[in-house]
C-alpha cells in the first residue's frame, strides 16, 4: 500500500533523460537529499541536472513520519557517549540549522507543506533511558534549548521541533530548484557513475562533478557502507478529537507517532522488535510489525480506522551520521541518513553544494565519507 503522503500528492511528472547532456553538476537521486542539493546549487548559479530512477520523493522521502527533530535519533547523553560532547553539540547545531533552513525555504518559496512547530516529545522506554533523557534536557537547557521535562510521563518536550508533509515539501522544493535553473529527469536510473559522468540507459551526462544522493541504494553505485533498513508505518482516517498534542518518539527513537492537524493519526517504527527481518530494500509491510502498530493504536485510539499501511527503506551509515563529501574515487556523496534525513538533508544539501563549489565549511570533518 502507498504512503498517506504519496497518496495525497499527485505531483508533476518530469520526462526521462533520453539524450546526452552536460552540466556543471549531475545529481543522482531525487529524495530530500538530492532535491535540496539541486536547489542550493541552482540558487548559486551552478548548472545542475538531477536524475531520479522513480519519481521525486517516491522512496524514503515520501514514506517517513515527517518529524523535523533536532539532534540525532538518540537522546543527547547517548550522542555524547558516541561522538564526544563537543561533536554532539556541533551535530545538534547542524540540525538546528536544518530547521532554520526549512523554515526559511518554506517561507521564501511559499511551499504549502503543513509545516508546524508544535515541539516533540521524547519518551523513555526504560529507567536507563529516562535517566539519560533527564540528563540530556538538563545539559541542553544550559545551551538555551527550550526543553521541558514531564516527570509523570517520563518524557522531555523539545519546544522548537517541527513536522511537515514530506512529499509536498520535497516536490515543491524540486519545483523551486527548477525555477532556479535546475533540470530534473524522472524515470532515469543511473547504471554507472564516475567523477565526471553518469550513464543512464544509452544516454550519458558529462559533468564537472557528480553527487550521489541515493541513500539506501548508494552501494549499488559506489563502495560506501550504507545499509538498507526497512521502516513501517500506518495512518488512520481523521479523528474528531485530539489524541496526541505533538509528534512523539519513544524507546530510543524506535517507536513514533503523531496526529496531523486534520485529525489523522500516524504510527511508525517498532523495528526493534523484528530487527532480523527489517533489513534490505523490499518496501513491504509485515504482519509482525503492523500488528504492533495496531496494538499501540488500539491502546490510544481504538476507534481509529486504518486507511494506509506502508514501508520505506532507510540508509544506515556505520556511525548513524550521514556521509557528506568527496569519496576517494572523486565522486561526491550526500547519503546515509540513518532514519533521520528530514532532520539533516536540507542542510546537508546546502553543505555538499558548498563543498562541490569549493566553499570552506567548518562542518566538513563531521560528515566526511572518509572518517573511520
Ligand atoms: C518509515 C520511515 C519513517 C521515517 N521518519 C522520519 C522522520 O520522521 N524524520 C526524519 O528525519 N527522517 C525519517 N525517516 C528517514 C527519512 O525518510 C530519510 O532519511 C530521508 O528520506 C532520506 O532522503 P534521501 O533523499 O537521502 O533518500 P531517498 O528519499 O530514499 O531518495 C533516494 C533516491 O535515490 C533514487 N535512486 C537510487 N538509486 C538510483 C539510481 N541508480 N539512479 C537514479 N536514482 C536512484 C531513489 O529512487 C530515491 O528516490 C523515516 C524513514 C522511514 C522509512
Amino acid at each position: 500500500m502507498t504512503s498517506i503522503w504519496l497518496d495525497e500528492s499527485a505531483g508533476e511528472r518530469y520526462a526521462p533523460l533520453r539524450e546526452d547532456a552536460t552540466a556543471d553538476v549531475a545529481i543522482v537521486g531525487g529524495g530530500i537529499a538530492g532535491v535540496a542539493t539541486a536547489y542550493h546549487l541552482a540558487r548559486a548559479g551552478v548548472g545542475t541536472i538531477l536524475l531520479e530512477a522513480r519519481t521525486i520523493a517516491e522512496a524514503a522521502s515520501g514514506r517517513n513520519a515527517g518529524f523535523l527533530l533536532a539532534g540525532v535519533a538518540e537522546n543527547f547523553v547517548a550522542a555524547c557517549r558516541r561522538y564526544g560532547e563537543k561533536n554532539a553539540l556541533r551535530i545538534w547545531r547542524f540540525t538546528k540549522r536544518n530547521q532554520a533552513l526549512v523554515r526559511a525555504l518554506v517561507r521564501e518559496n511559499e511551499i504549502a507543506c503543513d509545516l508546524a512547530w508544535n515541539g516533540s516529545d521524547q519518551i523513555a522506554g526504560d529507567d536507563e533511558e529516562w535517566d539519560e533523557i533527564e540528563a540530556s534536557a538538563e545539559r541542553l537547557g544550559r545551551e538555551d534549548v527550550r526543553v521541558r521535562v514531564i516527570g509523570s510521563k517520563r518524557s522531555a518536550i523539545y519546544e522548537d521541533d517541527g513536522e511537515l508533509h514530506p512529499v509536498r515539501y520535497v516536490r515543491e522544493l524540486a519545483r523551486s530548484a527548477i525555477a532556479a535553473g535546475a533540470r530534473i529527469h524522472e524515470g532515469s536510473r543511473a547504471r554507472a557513475v564516475s567523477c565526471d559522468e553518469v550513464e543512464v540507459g544509452s544516454a550519458r551526462v558529462r559533468a564537472g562533478s557528480v553527487v550521489l544522493c541515493t541513500n539506501a541504494y548508494t552501494s549499488q553505485l559506489a563502495a560506501l557502507r550504507v545499509k538498507p533498513v526497512r521502516g513501517q508505518m500506518l495512518a488512520t482516517a481523521p479523528l474528531a478529537r485530539r489524541v496526541f498534542e505533538r509528534p512523539a518518539y519513544a524507546n530510543r527513537g524506535y517507536r513514533y507517532w503523531r496526529q496531523r492537524a486534520d485529525g489523522r493519526v500516524l504510527v511508525g517504527g517498532w523495528r526493534d522488535t523484528a530487527a532480523d527481518e527489517e533489513i534490505g530494500e523490499e518496501e513491504r509491510t509485515t504482519t509482525r510489525i503492523q500488528d504492533q502498530l495496531d496494538g499501540f493504536l488500539r491502546e490510544h485510539a481504538p476507534d481509529a480506522l486504518v486507511t494506509h499501511r506502508w514501508a520505506g527503506t532507510m540508509g544506515f551509515s556505520h556511525d548513524a551520521l550521514p556521509y557528506v563529501g568527496r569519496m576517494a574515487n572523486g565522486v561526491y556523496v550526500n547519503a546515509g541518513f540513518t532514519g533521520h534525513g528530514m532532520a539533516f538533508a536540507t542542510a546537508t544539501g546546502e553543505l555538499i553544494a558548498d563543498i562541490v563549489r569549493g566553499v570552506r565549511r567548518p562542518e566538513t570533518d563531521l560528515f566526511t565519507p572518509e572518517r573511520p
